[in-house]
């Protein structure tokens, strides 16, 4: 569940929606071998999702934050009715206001039926996880944010076709999209007129096949941990609370 949304001048605007749907089957595949007795299912992609950033450019769609919240609620609560008894919630899309609807829906379900929902994906994003994992690239991936070199690279590794090649000479552009003071701007707002944040010229598909396949082992080792009872990974904390801080309402 992810939104459609602009990715600069180079990528497809299903990038996140592509990506999540992807990793969630390849997570499946993996599941199976480890354990056969259990039954995956997925749900069919829902291109919905919150993106205030990158309303003004086309080809973004934004769905309301409480309208997420309704739609994972229902989804999940249809589900529950059927005897589905475990959920991951599949996206690649971490707008904070994106992650409130889904967590909010989340919560909601959890109290109304006796189910277990995680989104793993937030969890090892906000952790800064792939800053620690990643290999060495040679210059600092701590500024690629959107459409940036990391989803660059994903994309020429999944989809190298419905990558635009004038990639290769997009300048690096970087500005802090987590500071509290850009949360609720769009990107027009804070100066950035081409749609994307980082360096997307360095685009590598050897990279982009490591972090998808980080993105698969994440799914799956939070999938297992659920099956098992475990407690399941949580946003930082700080991230929490700025999330909470974002308005229902834009
Ligand atoms: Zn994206």
């Amino acid at each position: 569940m992810s939104p459609l949304e602009e990715h600069g001048p180079h990528l497809p605007i299903g990038t996140d929606l592509l990506t999540a749907r992807d990793a969630a089957r390849e997570a499946i595949r993996t599941i199976k071998k480890q354990k056969p007795e259990l039954t995956c299912v997925l749900f069919p992609i829902i291109p919905l999702g919150y993106s205030k950033m990158a309303s003004d450019f086309p080809g973004t769609v934004s769905t309301q934050i409480k309208a997420l919240k309704t739609v994972v609620y229902d989804v999940c609560s249809s589900l529950a009715r059927f005897g589905f008894k475990y959920y991951v919630l599949c996206t690649f899309h971490m707008d904070l206001g994106h992650l409130k609807g889904l967590y909010s829906g989340m919560n909601k379900v959890m109290k109304a039926h006796k189910v277990k929902i995680i989104e793993p994906w937030g969890p090892y994003f906000y952790s800064k996880e792939v800053e620690k994992r990643e290999p060495q690239v040679g210059f600092d991936t701590k500024k690629e944010v959107h459409a940036c070199f990391r989803e660059t690279s994903l994309m020429n590794y999944q989809y190298p076709y419905l990558v635009d090649p004038c990639y290769k000479d997009l300048q690096s552009i970087y500005r802090d999209l987590y500071s509290p003071r850009v949360l609720g701007k769009t990107f027009k707002e804070i100066g950035i007129s081409e749609g994307y944040v980082g360096s997307p010229a360095r685009a590598d598909s050897d990279y982009g096949r490591w972090y998808f396949q980080q993105i698969v082992e994440t799914y799956v080792q939070a999938t297992l941990d659920m099956m098992e009872g475990k407690k399941p990974p949580e946003l930082p904390t700080q991230t929490q609370l700025l999330m909470r801080s974002m308005f229902w309402l834009h």
